[in-house]
This record gives C-alpha cells, structure tokens and sequence, in this order.
C-alpha cells in the first residue's frame, strides 16, 4: 500500500506551491488507495510558530483536503510533530556514532567562517573540511572542558555515486564529494530538517515522497542516511517549480501567493483544487473542469511534467467563474455579504431584512463575477440614489430629442404600476414601445443610461426589479433636472 505525506514546515502561510504539494499527495493516496499522512517539520525552531500550523491546517482543510494519520488526527506513528519526536532520533543517532558513520564536530561558527573563506579565496565551493572527523578523546575533553557544545556530522563517502530515481524528473545523479560531512544533530539536541525527515519517512513507512523541486539538492544526504542506517530508499518524485507568467519564481511580485489570499477574496475551494492539480499535470484530453472526486479517479504521477508549471492568474479566474456560475446562489450571496459590508455598501443590520433583495442582486451581477470580493466592483449601480454618468458617450444617450418623453412615459408606468416586480419589467418595454414609437437601442438605452449612468450593465429587466419603485422615480427625477 501506498504511504504519502505533506510534511509542512510551519514558518509561514500555506503557500500555492506547498498546497499543490499537498494535493498531489492526496490524489496519489486516494487514486492508489493508500493513506496520506500531514506532518508538522518544526525542527526550525527560531521560524517555527503555532499561528502559522494553524493556518496551513485550516488552508488544507478548506481546500477539502483531508487526511488519514498525522497532526491533528492521530495515528500508530505518532507523534506527528518533529519537536516531540526528538527522543525517537536519539537512538539513530548513537547508532551512526557508534558505526562511526557520523562524529562530534566542535568547530566554533567563527572557524568554519574561516574556513568558507579560505575556501571561496582558492576558487573552491566550501565544504566542512572534515577536520573533526579523528579527534581523539583528550581533544574532545578539551574541547567539552572549553564549554563548547558539539554537534553531530553525518561523514560522507568520499567518491559514491548517488542516483535518484525521479518519477518526475528520471535519473538524477549526484557524486557524494560534492557534498561536505554535513550536521544532523545541532548543538542544542534538535536534529536538523535532512536527518528528521529520513527518520521519520522511514518510521511512518512512507513508501512515495513527493515535494517541491526545491528539496532535489537534498535528496542525496537523505539517501545517504537512509542507506547508512540500513533502511530501504523511498521513491521520489520531485515536482517543479511554480513560475508566474514572466517565468521568474512565483512570488508577491505576481500576485497573491498564500491559499488564504484567494479564499478571502472569495475563491472557491474547489476552483482553486481545480487550477492547482492542473499545475503541473493534466489528464488526457482537453477537458479542464474536474470535480475533486474527478481528480482523484485521473490523478497519475506519470503524468506530472518535469517543467515549470506557469502560475496563470488568467485562468484561475476563468475556472473560479466556472464554479461562482454553477454554485446554489445561497452560496455566493452569504460569501458576497462580508465584501458588501466591508465596502460600505450594507451594514450587518441589513443582512437579514434585505436577504431576498441581496439576491436579487447577486445573481444579477454573478455571471460577470471571477472571484466573489470583485462583486464590490459591479454594484455600485443598485446602490444609492444618486445617478454618475460615467461617460460622455452616457451623456450623449440622454441628450437624444425622444428621451425626454420617453423618461416620462416611462415614469408614469412606474408610478401606476401595481408592483415594480419580474412581471412589470418583463412587459414595461413592449407597452413603451407602443406608447412612444421608440424601439431598439433607442427604446432601451436611454432608460439604461438614466437609471444607471452607463451603457453596459447587467439585464435592464432586473435591473428595474432590484431598483423598485422609489428609487427609479428617484433617478429619472435627477436625470430629467
Ligand atoms: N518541511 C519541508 C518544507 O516545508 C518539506 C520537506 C519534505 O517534504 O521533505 O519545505
């Protein structure tokens, strides 16, 4: 069976590239039918912080993306959170000392700055020397007599090949002198990331590793751990980097780049699902649209591209559109509310009094909509009584000869009308058209312009609807003025 994991190191927010981390992991384990595990990788303890595993937790689970061991949830081989594993290393640790495949190294941070220094002077790429590696037990009293506090160094082979089997990337080779005898346990006890992360693979029995491009160079002493402590190499499939559209690593620069970003400004999870797995893979065929239950049945590995996946903000919205349009309204109005509030545009008294009105409005503006917050910028027209042409070509609309007559006629039919409901504006146009003779744009645009301001706009039918009576005579009176 399968094992996977998304092993957050919790420093920060959940970013794009770690969520589609986490997706791939999670459609790998639900497509073989293996479990996928989260692990918390706060061996960073100065970055390290509480709020931050929060947020990575909850952008997970928003995205609808669970998991079957690990923080949180639990599990046989738990705990899931680096810090309180540290008395699970030691005794790999020991191991290694024993075999002596890895020493004490009580080099000072000023010594090994000189020694980066020397190295770089004669043209070289500086690696720890390994001068620690034959120290005799009255040198390390000295040492321990100084008050110095030793760390641990894994002592790398001199000349071996090591070759990763990528799954996304193919063979991969390293030369193990290109890497210095490196720490894995710090002076403080904590194990660093390299160390930690091969143990607890090994012991969560994680048979498939897949992350970011970015821990490729590390894969190497990872697998020199695991072969030194006798444990069998997991298989690796190392996915590329999220690049934005100028190519460069996706950053602030091109726009939002934590999954909370795009939730706040009313992305839906599924949208964000949807474009996520498809950076860096996409199934046969040219349909883009996939339920998470889709992705789970097409996910393949195989078919991730070693290539960097391009961030397209474009697209995002196009999908996220896709799933505002096929959302139930109730969904959309109740993610739109905040937004409305923080614009100013209801109070939160309003909400309950105004709900159907609210709606109204909401599926008039949606089609246009590619993530909810943008909504601010398309109700501007439902709101106040105040007409803005927002253009000359708007003020030449009303300046035509027939308008004024028709704004009066059309007046008159609000006035009298029973209700300003769907059936009113349904019908309002056919019975102008008779009354004034004005037909076409000439019927329509002029009512447009005088009870909006502009020349597009969302249906005029409903448009008249969400107005109501008052505010339309309101309007006409201010246009005719
Ligand atoms: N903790 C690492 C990170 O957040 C991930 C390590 C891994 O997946 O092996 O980048």
């Amino acid at each position: 069976m399968e094992r996977v994991r998304f092993a957050p190191s919790p420093t920060g927010h959940l970013h794009i590239g770690g969520a589609r981390t986490a997706l791939f992991n999670y459609l790998y384990a639900r497509h073989t039918g293996g479990k996928f595990l989260v692990r918390i990788e706060d061996t960073d303890l100065n970055r390290s912080t509480e709020e931050s595993e929060k947020v990575i937790l909850e952008g997970l689970r928003w995205l609808g993306i669970d998991w079957d061991e690990g923080i949180e949830v639990g599990g046989e081989h738990g705990p899931y959170r680096s810090t309180e594993r540290v008395g699970i290393y030691n005794p790999y640790v020991e191991k290694l000392l024993a075999e002596g495949r890895a020493y004490l190294c009580y080099c000072s941070e000023e010594e090994l700055e000189k020694e980066r220094e020397e190295a770089l002077k004669r043209g070289e790429m500086p690696r720890y020397s390994g001068k620690c590696r034959h120290l005799t037990k009255e040198q390390k009293e000295a040492y321990e007599k100084e008050g110095r506090k030793p760390v641990v160094r894994f002592r790398v082979p001199d000349d071996e090949l090591i070759v990763v089997e990528d799954i996304v990337r193919g063979r991969v080779e390293f030369n193990s002198k290109d890497i210095g005898d490196f720490i894995i346990v710090k002076s403080d006890g904590i194990p660093v990331y390299n160390f930690a992360v091969t143990i607890d693979d090994y012991l969560m029995q994680i048979t498939t590793v897949i992350r970011g491009e970015e821990h490729l160079s590390n894969t190497p002493r990872q697998i020199l751990i695991y072969k030194a402590l006798g444990f069998e190499v997991p298989k690796f499939a190392h996915v590329s980097l999220i690049l934005g559209k100028d190519r460069t690593k996706m950053s602030k620069r091109h726009g939002s780049t934590w999954v909370e970003q795009y939730r706040d400004a009313g992305y839906l999870p599924e949208a964000i699902v949807n474009f996520l797995a498809l950076l860096g893979w996409s199934p046969e065929g040219e349909e883009e649209i996939f339920s998470l239950e889709e992705l789970v049945e097409k996910f393949d590995l195989n078919r991730v591209v070693k290539n960097p996946a391009v961030f397209d903000i474009d697209k995002l919205n196009h999908i996220n559109g896709i799933y505002i349009r096929k959302s139930p309204i109730e969904r959309i109005v109740e993610l739109a509310i905040p937004h409305l509030v923080n614009a100013g545009f209801i109070t939160e008294n309003d909400i309950n009094e105004k709900k159907e009105w609210l709606t109204k409005v909401v599926e008039t503006v949606r089609d246009g909509l590619s993530f909810v917050g943008d909504i601010v910028n398309h109700v501007n027209i439902f709101f106040g009584e105040e007409v803005k042409l927002e253009n000359e070509e708007a003020a030449e609309v009303l300046k035509q000869e027939h308008v004024l007559g028709l704004i009066n006629e059309f007046e008159t039919m609000v006035k009298e009308a029973e209700a300003i409901d769907s059936n009113f504006a349904q019908n309002v146009f056919k019975e102008l058209k008779n009354r004034t003779g004005a037909k076409g744009k000439a019927l329509f645009m002029p009512i447009r312009v005088a009870l909006t301001g502009q020349v597009h706009g969302p249906e005029l039918v409903n448009i008249i609807e969400i107005l109501g009576r008052e505010t339309i005579i309101k309007r006409l009176g201010f246009v005719k003025e």
